[in-house]
């Protein structure tokens, strides 16, 4: 059965709107990103149709394909949030797209000497392992600040915020001390934007102040086991 992208965005938005609610906050605080991975491109162009713009993409090489196939659709935005080589950087810049994945200074100085040299500006955001899990990527708290510090005298790039995969709780609102924690760090550093939660765990994350969720299943349906 075909997955209905109309339904699964309205009743995401629905969601969103009931958290923002629960907490008193203002809908237009929270922007919907739409991860797109392992999608087709008409996953993508049902999903623009239904009216959103912002696109999330986990590997280089597909993200890639997909901008320049969907190319046509002038106001479509991209935003990488898998992990990033170094050597992988060229593959995404068609794109023009956010990191939202940094973790390491060496990542940041090669992303801003490539923009520097392309005479453009990236956005990024960090990539925190809040939960300090083994397999997952980011660094550490511990790490942020110094890495925030090195990474806003880089040229040609503007970091943003901070980003966290939280570990899988069975009970999604015991995440919320995660997303707290990442919240006073990014107000302690003076960075605006906090990406945080996924189709499990989205209320939590807009409860304790996510500024951008990044929402796959909800919207798409589960994606296909095969490569697209
Ligand atoms: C796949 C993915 C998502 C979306 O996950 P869903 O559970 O499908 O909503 C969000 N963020 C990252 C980093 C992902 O890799």
């Amino acid at each position: 059965m075909k997955h209905d992208i109309v339904s699964g965005l309205a009743s995401v938005r629905e969601r969103i709107a009931r958290a923002c609610e629960r907490v008193g906050r203002d809908l237009s605080s929270v922007q919907l990103i739409a991860v797109s991975k392992g999608h087709p491109e008409d996953a993508i162009r049902a999903a623009h149709a239904a009216g959103l713009r912002v696109f999330g993409e986990n590997y280089a090489q597909e993200l890639a394909r997909k901008a320049s196939a969907l190319g046509d659709l002038e106001d479509i935005r991209w935003r990488f949030i898998g992990h990033l080589q170094r050597n992988k950087i060229k593959l995404i810049e068609g794109a023009r797209a956010t990191v939202d994945t940094v973790d390491s200074i060496r990542l940041a100085e090669a992303i801003s000497s490539r923009a520097s040299a392309r005479k453009t500006d990236v956005e990024l955001l960090l990539q925190v392992n809040v939960g300090g899990e083994a397999q997952k990527s980011g660094c550490s708290m511990e790490e942020v600040p110094a890495l925030v510090e090195a990474v806003r005298h880089l040229p040609n790039v503007t970091l943003r915020g901070l980003m966290t995969v939280a570990p899988h709780f069975d009970e999604p609102s015991d995440t919320r001390p995660i997303f707290a924690a990442l919240r006073e760090l990014a107000r302690e550093q003076g960075l605006p934007e906090l990406s945080m939660g996924m189709t499990h765990d989205l209320e939590p994350a807009v409860e304790e102040g996510a500024t951008m969720v990044r929402i796959g299943t909800a919207i798409f349906g589960p994606r296909p086991s095969a490569p697209v």
